[in-house]
């Protein structure tokens, strides 16, 4: 068998900063002193000799002396935390690899320390960006998913194990669409002819000016976005071109990306400008969208939709802030009807899913070798063959 190679990641992100902390997977006393003079604890105690999750003071390295803070984490694992400026943190790495470690990224250094299955939802959590979506995710991390396919791994093939396995993965995969969300923001999209005040509305929702506001028809010739969180979830909108035959070319690539944007939105916004007279169009992009969220938008002017007003059109002006919030509380109530109870198992991944589906249909064979294949898949972070 090979020997392990030592890893140097950097954990914190690219660019300077305050702090910056390296992560060292590999035997401590290559650190001390003795062995190389990396680092020196100000107690002198070597670093082998510290317990696990002390926080140890001292300097790196003997000329261009640093201070740094070490801390051993696991037998053979150590965080540096160090000054956040990018020469420093590449003297530390450039030194760790010198001693004998491989340079790798934080997300290949995780999955060598962990399951495939614990690293992938550590990388959700790092792209993650509310604080409800992060306790979702540090849920599956320490109970969750993870403690589901602990207890999975020492199923034995029993009928009674078999059914109470199966009710679980049937119930996780209930929150097949919000768990995917919790690491990618829910989609909204804004649609509706030029100059009903697309831009507007994003902006009036986003609460900053984002997207360019022109009375020319037209002008939003791209697909504009913003991110930002209704209630605590991530959410990112949309604004596209006026959907309607193009007569410019540029405008037509406007309205290709508006068809592609709408195409792959969790919800459709459809805004109707009710101080203008209802046009064909109009109708047309209403009927097309049956699901959608209807904005009766500019309703501080006077309504000249009269009759032709769809009946749960939401009345909201981007001008007077009227309807912006109900606006918001409408669309949540679509995107997330429901949320799982605290504490409960939900995959945050396409490749989870797929797994669990799987390990549902391999649960009622006679035999438990395609069940073992797909858990062993799940939990390793690979794929189902
Ligand atoms: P888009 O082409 O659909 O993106 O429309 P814009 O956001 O560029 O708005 C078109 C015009 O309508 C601009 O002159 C806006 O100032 C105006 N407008 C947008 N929203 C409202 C609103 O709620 N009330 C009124 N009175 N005017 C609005």
């Amino acid at each position: 068998m090979s020997e392990p190679v030592s890893s140097v990641a950097v954990l914190t992100p690219v660019g300077r900063g305050a702090v910056a902390t390296v992560r060292w997977c590999g035997p401590a006393d290559v650190l001390d002193e003795a062995a190389r003079g990396l680092f020196r604890a100000a107690s002198g105690q070597s670093l082998t000799a510290q317990p696990l999750h002390r926080i140890v003071y001292g300097q790196w390295g003997t000329v261009a002396v640093e201070d740094v803070v070490v801390c051993r984490t696991a037998e053979e694992e150590l965080e540096v935390h160090c000054h956040g400026g990018v020469a420093a943190v590449r003297r530390i790495v450039g030194d760790l690899v010198a001693a004998g470690g491989r340079e790798v990224s934080w997300q290949v250094q995780q999955s060598q320390r962990t399951s495939g299955l614990e690293a992938e939802l550590q990388m959700a959590l790092s792209r993650t960006s509310t604080r409800r979506t992060v306790e979702f995710l540090l849920e599956q991390l320490t109970g969750g998913l993870l403690a589901s396919a602990r207890g999975w791994r020492r199923l034995s093939w029993g009928n009674d194990e078999r059914r109470q396995a199966a009710e679980a993965i049937a119930e996780m995969l209930r929150w097949e669409c919000f768990g995917r969300h919790l690491a990618e923001p829910w989609r909204i999209v804004l649609t509706g002819r030029p100059n009903v005040g697309k831009s507007s509305l994003i902006n009036a929702l986003l609460g900053y000016q984002r997207a360019i506001v022109f009375d020319q028809p037209g002008t939003t010739r791209d697909v504009v976005t913003g991110e930002t969180a209704f209630e605590g979830w991530p959410v990112v909108l949309a604004d596209t071109a006026g959907l309607r035959e193009a007569d410019e070319q540029l405008e037509a690539v406007g309205v290709a990306r508006a068809r592609e944007a709408v195409a792959g939105a969790d919800l459709v916004l459809v805004l109707i400008d009710v101080s203008q007279p209802a046009t064909p169009a109009d109708l047309e992009l209403l009927a097309g969208h049956p699901d959608a969220v209807i904005v009766a938008h500019k309703s501080d002017l006077p309504d000249r939709w009269g009759e032709f007003r769809p009946a749960g059109a939401l009345p909201v002006s981007s001008v007077t802030g009227e309807g912006v919030q109900e606006l918001q509380r409408r669309l949540m109530v679509r995107l997330i009807p429901q949320t799982p109870r605290p504490g409960a198992a939900i995959p945050v991944t396409g490749r989870q899913v797929r797994l669990l589906t799987a390990m549902l249909t391999a649960l009622r064979q006679p035999t438990a070798d395609a069940w073992l294949a797909a858990l062993e898949a799940f939990w390793s972070g690979g794929e189902f063959a």
